[in-house]
């Protein structure tokens, strides 16, 4: 027992074997959610012109306060031909260009204006109201990091900058495969022994959200049959990732390590000092990362979230493929386990200052009910303590981003 990998090991030989898939150049209008794979750079300074932050008249600031003519207009995309000269205004608005010989903008709420005539009392500082060209960002500066994810802000500043598309490395495919007999689709009738497949459900949702987004096929249920297996695992392998749920723990009946090492599976690890999730496992074939997830959906859960779903990332090109954990406070004490690391469901709230987690009743594997009521994972760390009540604790977010 004691010899068990840490998850923290296990999570290093995962990512160890997910290096990102080969690149592709990808429509920023198709980009949302995808990881560049390079440093994106701007096309153009941006803005790409001095323009103005207020609706207005675009003055030279010498001339204020003071009478002025207003000679033209300049709008949004229609810029104003000529040059200010002394004791000119020019009509403006938000996102035009401030014309030549003008170096600030008096709002509109700060003018009388009669006729073609302006006044205005105030005195206006140079650049006032007058974004500068370049002012966001120049030309050529990076405007979303190799690495990164094209989030919706991300993609809007590649796009700003006149980015057309974004080289990522191509999404993932991947195979999900629940294992077990006792295993029926709802909407089906429930004869003696079995029970309702939830977790292809699950898995699939996960990854179909995890980094850019996987490519997921939720594969048909197969029973705990040599044969039936080995056909199943065989289609698996040739997505980027296979992930199983059940049949890999220490049962007559858990055979999907063992027809995965005769399919030629080199397995890298097996069992990991988690709970729930202890008998997960880890191999490739080829470049193909097989994921055994046990059956309890539950661990299958915590089995995505500590290792699926960072290969996803990782594959995907993601800079930092490892779960964020967040600090929260244990609405209630906590007994480590001295073997294995333990993640409780909790269901977290805000009190005062501080996010407190309360695991839900029923922490036992087979309790996807009562995880599902969840929205974190409590990370106990093993050890032979008491973490108290009111003591920080750090949890992983459950859910889709
Ligand atoms: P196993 O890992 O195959 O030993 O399965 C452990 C437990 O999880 C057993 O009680 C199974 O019936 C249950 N189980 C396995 N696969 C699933 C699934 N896809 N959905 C729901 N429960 C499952
Ligand atoms: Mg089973």
């Amino acid at each position: 027992m004691a010899s068990l990998l840490t998850f923290e090991e296990a999570q290093a030989r995962v990512l160890a074997q997910a290096r990102p898939l080969s690149v592709e150049y990808v429509a920023i209008r198709e980009a949302g959610g995808r990881v560049a794979a390079e440093d994106v750079r701007a096309l153009v300074d941006l803005p790409p012109f001095p323009s103005s932050a207020m609706d207005g008249f675009a003055v030279r600031s010498e001339d204020v306060p003071g009478a002025l003519d207003v000679v033209g207009e300049s709008a949004a995309g229609r810029p104003f031909g000529g040059q200010l000269e002394p004791g000119q205004a020019v009509a403006i608005s938000t996102g035009a260009v401030v014309p030549a010989g003008a170096d600030a903008v008096v709002p509109i709420e700060h003018v009388d204006r009669s006729d073609n005539k302006v006044e205005i009392l105030e005195e206006w500082r140079a650049g006032a109201s007058v974004r500068p060209r370049g002012g966001d960002s120049a030309a050529g500066d990076v405007v979303v990091p190799a690495g990164a994810r094209l989030e919706p802000a991300r993609l809007a500043a590649a796009a700003g900058a006149g980015v057309a598309s974004v080289a990522c490395a191509r999404r993932p495919r991947v195979s999900v495969l629940a294992t077990g007999s006792e295993l029926v689709a709802p909407g089906e009738p429930l004869e003696p022994g079995q029970i309702y497949e939830a977790n292809t459900l699950m898995l699939s949702a996960a990854l179909a959200a995890a980094g850019a987004g996987a490519d997921v096929a939720a594969e048909p249920v197969v029973a705990d049959d040599e044969q039936a297996l080995r056909g199943a695992l065989e289609r698996g392998l040739a997505a980027d990732v296979l992930v199983t749920s059940g049949g890999v723990s220490v049962g007559e009946h858990d055979l999907v390590r063992a027809v995965e090492r005769e399919l030629g599976v080199e397995e890298l690890f097996w069992r990991v000092a988690i709970k729930p999730g202890k008998p997960v496992s880890f191999g490739v074939h080829g470049a193909t990362l097989v994921f055994g997830l046990p059956g309890n959906p539950v661990s299958a859960l915590v089995g995505c979230e500590l290792f699926v779903k960072p290969a996803l990332r990782a594959l995907q090109g993601l800079a930092d493929p490892l779960p964020r954990f967040e600090p929260g406070r244990t609405a209630v004490a906590l007994r480590q386990n001295e073997q294995r690391d333990e993640f409780l469901r909790a269901l977290s709230r805000v009190e005062d200052d501080a996010v407190v987690l309360e695991p839900v009743l029923g922490q036992e594997s087979h309790m996807i009910a009562r995880a599902g009521a969840a929205d974190a994972l409590v990370h106990v760390p093993r050890g032979n303590g008491e973490i108290a009540a009111g003591a920080v604790v750090f949890c992983l977010r459950l859910g889709l981003p």
